[in-house]
């Protein structure tokens, strides 16, 4: 069985001080020992994070990560940088990434084989736009963010990969979509690995639904089949709501 993972998406909020304080209140909730706990934070605040999580199940990410080692690549941060700071995870081609930054499918497939090549778990994440929705393209485009951005992997190593399913029109809109929309599509995901990497990919690569996702609501996910977790952005921004995220996903 797959163990459902709720990863919290900070994006570009939370100074070192106020990172601290949220592990400190996390701490004093009840985390559930079968539901892989995530915090993916600005870079600036990753040691700070890992150092407080010691002795925790909270496992840390980075948000972005270069894809070469390192170099003449001013402002940016590598996989061996991550990995020497005790950063285990790596959220690669967010929409606001893929909007804002210029990120691409091929941006994202280096992104991931430097991640996996470096040992951080890559957490991938695909999605359509509400114009791509409204005209039936859904599965077509999330099926070509998947080969792409997985493309000339192992199945070994796709195994090992989380890949996100976020519809853009869903992120921070408070328009979640469906659990059944959700699940029809990450079944689809899941069955476009099985084509691609074989039967035991796809049995093992774990598949989070993302937008909106709130206490409220992450029940109604976490009982579909195919869904294994949830990527939070503006929910995980709270101890008390991301608590209660994890220990609706145990
Ligand atoms: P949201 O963001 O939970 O605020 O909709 C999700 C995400 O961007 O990962």
């Amino acid at each position: 069985m797959r163990t459902p993972v709720i990863a919290g998406n900070w994006k570009m909020h939370k100074t070192v001080d106020e990172a601290i304080r949220f592990v400190a209140a996390l701490r004093e909730t009840e985390l559930p020992g079968n539901v892989e706990t995530v915090i993916c934070a600005p870079f600036l605040a990753l040691p700070a994070l890992v150092g407080e999580v010691q002795g925790t199940r909270i496992g840390v990410g980075a948000q972005n990560v270069h894809e070469k080692n390192e170099g003449a690549y001013t402002g940016e941060i590598s996989v061996p940088m991550l990995r020497a700071a005790g950063v285990k995870y790596v959220i690669i081609g967010h929409s606001e990434r893929r909007t804002y930054f210029a990120e691409t499918d091929e941006t994202v497939n280096q992104k991931v084989k430097a991640a996996l090549g470096g040992g951080l778990v890559p957490i991938v994440c695909v999605g359509e736009v509400l114009e791509e929705r409204e005209s039936g393209k859904t599965k077509e485009v999330v099926q070509h963010q998947v080969k792409q951005g997985l493309n000339g992997l192992s199945p070994e190593a796709v195994a090992g990969v989380i890949i996100a399913y976020e519809p853009v029109w869903a992120i921070g809109t408070g328009k979640a979509s469906t659990a059944e929309d959700a699940e029809e599509v990450i079944s689809f995901i899941r069955k476009t690995v099985a084509d691609l990497f074989g039967q035991q990919a796809a049995g093992q690569v774990r598949i989070q639904y993302g937008g909106s996702v709130k206490p409220e609501n992450i029940s109604t996910y976490i009982a579909q089949p195919n869904i294994d977790g949830a990527l939070v952005g503006g929910a995980s921004l709270q101890p008390e709501s991301f608590s209660k995220l994890v220990q609706a996903a145990a």
